[in-house]
């Protein structure tokens, strides 16, 4: 089969689109997805100037994703002095799993030329997370003490390095997932939340003082097509899984998403679109009860809505 926009022949067929590309077709097409996202998330303020340089941080974690949000970061920006980009990366004790794509991340920073910052659970908590996970003190799975340690990184980093946004390299299935999910478990409060913490233009999201701003600009691009992209442009992302993984529930809903998408192609994008509108609504009816109750952690002083941080309380119970 040719592509669609050339005589050469395609490499990949978007069942939700009909669009048949070839490699360079299909490159560009990702790549505008992506910069279109970055215009209509309003992610570059307009007084944004050489001298006043925005800071992005990239969360990087060497898998595909943030792999190709680096890249096609890299190529948007590389020429705009309005933006500098780092990478940060966080190493989490895993044995045979973090070390490999720590090496991508390095190898990929190098070789653009942008910052990057490598952060462990070990030294900044003391623990690591094959550790944390024979221990198990509060009988929780895995990645429940690793979103927690992870988010806390994240955020003194982004604080610290001084971030105007601190962008993820989600994709169209980790959203549609998390949309999916928020919505059966029929949480409003978290989905305005959600919307606030990282979707819609900047410009329309509530004032957050206490956060760093994120960003998702690759949340229209399928995983399957980030994995394509990752592979025509030879770059290094590392793809084994995490042997701790245990997002159970994420995982059935994952799969119904690929049969729904099978029957109905671009499934996928309405549940994000329609999420994203209502998001937005349920953004301004709970608007005002943001940051009402928030408190400094008496022990480490993050921003919390309890006297000890979740954080502070997870490493109490395995020291
Ligand atoms: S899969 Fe879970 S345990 Fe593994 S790195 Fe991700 S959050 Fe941490
Ligand atoms: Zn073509
Ligand atoms: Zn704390």
């Amino acid at each position: 089969m040719d592509c669609n926009r050339c005589d050469e022949e395609a490499i990949m067929h978007a069942a939700y689109s009909g669009a048949h590309l070839c490699a360079d077709h299909f490159r560009e097409s990702v790549e505008k997805r992506v910069r279109r996202r970055i215009r209509r998330d309003d992610l570059v303020p307009h007084d944004a100037t050489p001298e006043n340089p925005q800071t992005w941080v990239i969360g990087l974690s060497g898998g595909k994703d943030s792999v190709v949000l680096t890249q096609i970061l890299h190529d948007t920006f590389a020429k705009d002095p309005r933006i500098e980009l780092v990478g940060l990366t966080i190493h989490e004790g895993i044995d045979g799993y973090r070390d490999k794509s720590v090496e991508a991340c390095v190898e990929l920073s190098e070789e653009l030329g942008i910052r990057h910052e490598l952060v462990s659970y070990e030294e900044e908590f003391g623990v690591r997370m094959d550790d944390v996970v024979e221990d198990d003190p509060e009988n929780m799975a895995p990645c429940a003490y690793c979103g927690v340690f992870r988010r806390d990184l994240l955020s003194n980093y982004a604080t610290e390095l001084e971030a105007d946004l601190l962008l993820t390299g989600h994709n169209l299935d980790d959203e549609a997932q998390t949309a999916l999910m928020n919505v059966l478990e029929g949480d409003v409060e978290q989905i305005a939340k959600h919307f606030d913490a990282s979707l819609g233009p900047l410009s329309d999201r509530e004032e957050q003082d206490e956060f760093v701003p994120r960003a998702k600009p690759l949340r229209d691009v399928p995983e399957k097509e980030v994995a394509l992209y990752a592979h025509v442009n030879d770059l290094p992302a590392h793809i084994t899984e995490c042997p701790h993984a245990s997002e159970a529930y994420r995982g059935e809903i994952q799969q119904l998403l690929y049969e729904l998408e099978e029957n109905h192609p671009g499934t996928r994008h309405s549940i994000l679109s329609g999420y994203e509108e209502l998001a937005d609504i349920a953004a301004e009816r709970y608007a005002g009860d943001n940051g009402a109750d928030l408190q400094n952690c008496v022990e480490c002083g993050s921003t919390t809505t309890r006297e000890v941080c979740r954080k502070c309380s997870l490493l109490e119970s395995l020291a």
